[in-house]
């Protein structure tokens, strides 16, 4: 008998031997006899190599379709048997536990930015965004910083070649946007900024911040802190209390700051708050008429209030974070807590 003859053979033999197979051992049993390492279909395969090499593909062809026809009947066996084994290789366990997928998750600084961007919206506030790349002119000369203010110096800020900036705020978008629409504006500026600082627990070379800005008939300083102090109450919740402080910054005046009460301590004092009892979170003021007339606007008809604050910072008050850098290392076993 040649070798295809009795592969043919073997294939009849499986076929009738697992129709008959009453349980899932006899089905397991039929696949160690003729498909096993040891069994029956490579017992016949070892005798390929003393066949004439002119007859090899045709018996090639046969022992495929053998292996597949016995492999073809354990599954018939097995799915006849009540589908319960998986011996056979493609059959499904329908009783093993399944596998729980990780789903990924916002990282904490988008949550806050979303989350942030949401409660303005709800005020009427739209989201602009500009360039991170940005002219001097932009990010300084038109937010009437002075010629020698140490910010603009190459120690703080990123400079390109050609004179270009990595923007150290989002505030040259409010110019960008002050430039080409007309009174009233209320825009909201997330985004990215970079500034030129050795990286330690608070203090990062990339960060991001949103910045907003109002401009109308008659805003006044009122206006400002009741927006903020409702961002406050809907971001960190309903017994966050807002003060503001008096500060200096060019493109405002007057200009503020605005601290947060602690939402550790609410209030009391902590280590977080320095037992002050508040957190320095935004800087504000009513917009400079300088800045007005940088743009084209008019300063005795409109008046505006901007304000800015880092994500960041939110994010880690919020989460109790006490490292900036935690936020940027990618560990996923620390992103996944949040
Ligand atoms: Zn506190």
């Amino acid at each position: 008998m040649s070798l295809a003859t009795d592969l043919e053979l073997l294939l009849a033999e499986a076929e009738a031997a697992l129709a008959q197979a009453a349980d899932a051992a006899s089905v397991e049993a039929a696949r160690v006899k003729y498909l096993g390492r040891k069994g029956r279909l490579p017992e016949l395969m070892a005798g390929l190599g003393a066949v004439p090499p002119a007859e090899k593909p045709e018996l090639g062809r046969v022992a495929n379709k053998v292996k597949n026809g016995i492999a073809a009947a354990l599954e018939t066996a097995t799915e006849r048997l009540g589908g319960a084994g998986c011996h056979a290789g493609s059959a499904v366990d329908v009783t093993l536990a399944g596998r729980r997928r990780r789903l990924g998750r916002k990282h904490p600084i988008s949550q806050v930015m979303d989350d942030t961007i949401a409660v303005f919206r709800r005020m009427g506030f739209i989201v602009a965004e500009g360039p991170e790349i940005e002219t001097v002119y932009h990010n300084f000369d038109a937010l009437n910083t002075p010629d020698d203010h140490p910010s603009r110096e190459p120690q703080d800020t990123f400079y390109f070649p050609d004179g270009r900036i990595l923007r150290t705020q989002t505030s040259p978008v409010q110019i960008r946007v002050m430039k080409n629409i007309k009174p009233p504006v209320r825009i909201v500026c997330p985004g990215r900024v970079f500034r030129r600082d050795t990286p330690d627990a608070t203090h990062g070379m990339n960060f991001h911040q949103i910045e907003g800005l109002y401009v109308d008939k008659n805003v006044s300083l009122a206006d400002l802190k009741g927006t903020l102090a409702t961002f406050a109450r809907e971001l960190l919740g309903e017994d966050v209390k807002i003060r503001f402080r008096p500060h200096f910054f060019p493109f405002t005046e007057p200009s503020v700051e605005c601290d947060f009460s602690c939402i550790m301590c609410g209030g009391k004092g902590c280590r977080v708050c320095k037992h002050s009892g508040w957190l320095e979170i935004a800087g504000a003021g009513m917009v400079n008429p300088a800045v007005f007339r940088a743009v084209g606007y008019d300063p005795e008809e409109w008046t505006g209030y901007a304000f800015g604050m880092g994500i960041e910072r939110i994010a880690m008050i919020r989460h109790r974070i006490n490292d900036l850098r935690l936020l940027y290392e990618n560990n996923t076993k620390f992103l996944h807590q949040f």
